[in-house]
């Protein structure tokens, strides 16, 4: 007997999951909003496509957030389905990788495009159908799946099993809106606010400042919240700073913002290889005629947009050497706002891992599975995201595959 499986969202935890359940017995159809898939993960391809990072897997499962026992279940499937299994993926895929000087793993494409052109061309010859302009809105009065379609005209399936894969609510001109929230909830199933991560904060600079260095980057810097810091680099935008060290700060900074009337208080270390001691030392050499600026480059290597945020914090540097070292160390920011979902890379929030079993089925509708950012977990940018978006369809169609077995 020939089963239907229901896939929708064509992201990449979706259409990692159609691949998985693709079988000769099996049809699987994957329904997408958009008149075209992956729209999100085209995008990610403009960065390089970074599909997963090289270190060693009891760090990199420490990137996954709730880190308590709710988060466990997204550690598993990362374990299960994890980097070198991604980087064989995609070398099936004919698309081979490479370790970037950060530990990151890219293709070597440095884009999306024939990644996804190669996948979507294995899912057609699996058998796997592709209905685009699809939007999912719910449940019909007989148990069927609503869909409407791009025409406006209607359409119900009743499917063996569902597996959504709807992806959050970032960056929604890309199809995630997340507006498939309510629809769950109003079905019993656990579900959180979304709120952006991965986002740049607002930082409010003087008009100077912004003017001059807007665009520029601060590299090989530290970013410092609460007990939290991040080594990485970081961009000066309009609103503030934006960039990879910023952006793994996002939890701890929405936490402090809401712990403290929506504001937060970093701190930047400009020169995070050298001690305050060693940079004191250095800052102790005699001047001669040069200007500040110049003895800061040439002393101790600082660019000019690290010299300028110097100058962004106090209205005069002090000249003791320590003081200097000290400040340059630990240059104070306070960060107002962060920029919303429109622009954050991620999102947290959706289904409560609380929600589902460990075989990602909801506990509230038996026989509908999940996978990928529309589950609450969080993690930072660095390949991180679309590791657990993979692993956790995997997990997620495994786990539906054995449960149509067992009815
Ligand atoms: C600018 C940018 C750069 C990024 N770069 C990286 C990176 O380099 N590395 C990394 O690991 N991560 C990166 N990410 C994050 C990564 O792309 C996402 O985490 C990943 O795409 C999530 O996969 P998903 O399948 O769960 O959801 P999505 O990719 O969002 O896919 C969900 C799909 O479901 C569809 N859908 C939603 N609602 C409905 C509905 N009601 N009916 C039918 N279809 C629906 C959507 O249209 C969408 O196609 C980046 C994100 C952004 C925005």
């Amino acid at each position: 007997m020939t089963r239907e499986i229901a896939v929708i969202g064509a992201g990449p935890a979706g259409l990692m999951a159609a691949e998985v359940l693709a079988s000769p017995d099996t049809t699987v159809t994957v329904y997408e909003r958009m008149p075209s898939p992956a729209r999100k993960l085209l995008m990610a391809g403009r960065g390089g496509l970074n599909l997963t990072h090289s270190e060693p897997l009891d760090i990199f499962l420490g990137r996954y957030a709730p880190r308590d026992a709710a988060g466990q279940s997204i550690r598993e499937a990362v374990k299960s389905y994890g980097p070198e299994t991604v980087v064989a993926w995609a070398n099936g895929l004919g698309q081979p990788t490479f370790t970037g000087s950060s530990g990151r793993i890219f293709p070597k494409a440095m884009k999306a495009s024939p990644l996804l052109r190669a996948w979507l061309r294995r899912l057609d010859a699996q058998g796997v159908r592709l209905a685009l302009g699809h939007t999912w809105t719910g449940w019909s009065q007989d148990g069927g799946l609503a869909f409407i379609r791009s025409d406006a005209s209607p359409l119900v399936a009743h499917p063996d099993a569902t597996l959504l894969a709807l992806g959050g609510a970032s960056w929604p001109r890309l199809g995630s809106s997340g507006a498939w929230l309510s629809t769950l909830a109003g079905r019993g199933v656990d579900t959180r606010a979304f709120a952006p991560s991965n986002c740049g904060v607002g930082i409010a600079w003087s008009e100077i400042f912004r003017s001059r260095f807007e665009g520029e980057p601060l590299k090989r810097i530290a970013i410092a919240c609460g007990d939290s810091r991040v080594r990485g680099e970081a961009l000066i935008t309009r609103r503030g700073l934006e960039g990879g060290a910023v952006y793994a700060l996002s939890n701890e900074i929405r936490k402090q913002m809401a712990a403290d009337g929506g504001r937060a208080a970093l701190t930047v270390d400009l020169r995070p290889d050298l001690t305050p001691s060693d940079l004191a030392a250095k800052l102790a050499a005699p001047r001669q005629k040069q200007s500040t600026s110049t003895f800061l480059r040439k002393a101790i290597g600082l660019p000019p947009p690290a010299i300028a945020l110097l100058r962004e914090a106090t209205a005069e540097l002090p000249a003791q050497p320590y003081a200097l070292a000290d400040l340059i160390k630990a240059v104070p920011l306070v960060v107002t706002a962060l920029d919303g979902l429109d622009r954050a890379i991620s999102s947290v929030g959706g289904v409560a891992l609380e929600a589902v079993d460990e075989a990602f089925m909801l506990r509230a509708i038996p026989g509908v599975f999940v996978a990928g950012e529309m589950v609450d977990w969080d993690a930072p940018t660095g390949g991180y995201l679309l590791q657990a978006s993979f692993a956790t369809a995997v997990a997620a169609a495994r786990g539906l595959q054995g449960w149509l077995t067992a009815r």
